[in-house]
């Protein structure tokens, strides 16, 4: 039988380990902020290959999506939430001459409740300074090359707006099969599919 004392206790014991890990610097207490907000929203690459999906195979759809995408997936009972603040989501259509890639020039906003925790090279020094400056070579260290006439533009997130790249439809495929083509990397923009 627990009473209150125990109930407390995880908690209790929990934060006193998160402080001795932040003291020693062996946690970031924004990472770790981080990764409960993706545990909270049951963000993963699936929910974003999901919208991505729909939108290949549904116009009205794309239509909405690409005006106001908080509420278009909550058609798909997807949700932005699970912050104190609310986020906005822009989603950022490629085509066959405009390419995008997103980024957090200040730290590492991202669209976790579409892609899950970000992996770390976004978080990077590297990727957050040089993407800015000079995408399409960004773009050829993760192996993607594209043409010279598709203009690439770069969307930095803040805490209030998260964006995510809608890659361009990969083949004439059912949506379940196009959705299982979407990489997390093309959802960002630094691989095509
Ligand atoms: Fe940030």
């Amino acid at each position: 039988m627990s009473d209150e004392h125990d109930d407390a206790a995880p908690a209790a014991q929990t934060r006193h380990v998160e402080g001795l890990l932040e003291a020693k610097g062996l946690l970031d207490a924004n990472e770790l902020d981080r990764a409960l907000e993706a545990f909270a929203s049951g963000g993963s690459p699936a929910q974003g290959a999901r919208v991505a999906a729909r939108a290949w195979v549904d116009d009205g759809f794309r239509t909405r999506l690409l005006m106001k995408a908080n509420d278009a997936v909550e058609e798909l009972g997807l949700s932005m939430g699970g912050g104190i603040q609310p986020q906005r989501l822009k989603v950022v259509a490629n085509s066959a001459t405009e390419h995008n890639v997103i980024v957090c020039t200040l730290c590492s906003c991202y669209p976790i409740a579409m892609l899950g925790p970000s992996p770390t090279w976004y978080k990077s020094e590297a990727y957050r300074s040089r993407v800015v400056r000079d995408p399409r070579s960004v773009l050829a260290d993760f192996g993607t090359t594209l043409p010279d006439d598709v203009h690439i533009t770069v969307w930095d997130a803040s805490s209030e707006t998260r964006y995510m790249v809608l890659p361009n439809k990969p083949a004439e495929l059912p949506e379940a099969d196009l959705a299982a083509m979407v990489t997390r990397n093309g959802l960002i923009g630094t691989a095509v599919l």
